[in-house]
């Protein structure tokens, strides 16, 4: 028997997801847009160097965001299949229980907080 209350952390896994899949969309709505504006424009890129600049950079940023909200939204899925398999809760490396705080902070955490130093370091 698990001592964990996995129906609240379900609970605060699926929340996480939409939050997640919302900033995901968001991304891409912008990221689509800003492309759409882009070959609309036919005016002399010399004038504009800086705002190009400007804009490729906030570009990769974006992407770096939905690499990690996808990141996140993995772990998400991931955690809720440990839900199903009742393996939730349980460090994936030593097999001895996550803290209920530290799951709390990280609902989809897979190591204990040992575990998770230990990694790490390396
Ligand atoms: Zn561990």
């Amino acid at each position: 028997m698990s001592a964990i209350d996995t129906n609240r952390f379900r609970e605060a896994l699926l929340e996480e997801r939409q939050r997640v899949l919302g900033a995901i969309e968001n991304l891409h709505e912008e990221n689509s847009g800003s492309l759409t504006d882009l070959s609309g424009e036919e005016t002399a890129f010399d004038n504009h160097l800086g705002d190009t600049a400007t804009e490729t950079y906030e570009r990769e940023l974006d992407y770096t965001l939905e690499e990690n909200s996808e990141h996140v939204l993995g772990e998400i899925d991931a955690a809720l299949k440990r839900i199903e398999d009742e393996t939730y809760g349980i460090c994936t490396n030593c097999g001895r229980p996550i803290p209920e705080e530290r799951l709390e902070a990280r609902p989809w955490a897979t190591l204990c907080i040992d575990c998770q130093r230990e990694r790490e370091r390396r």
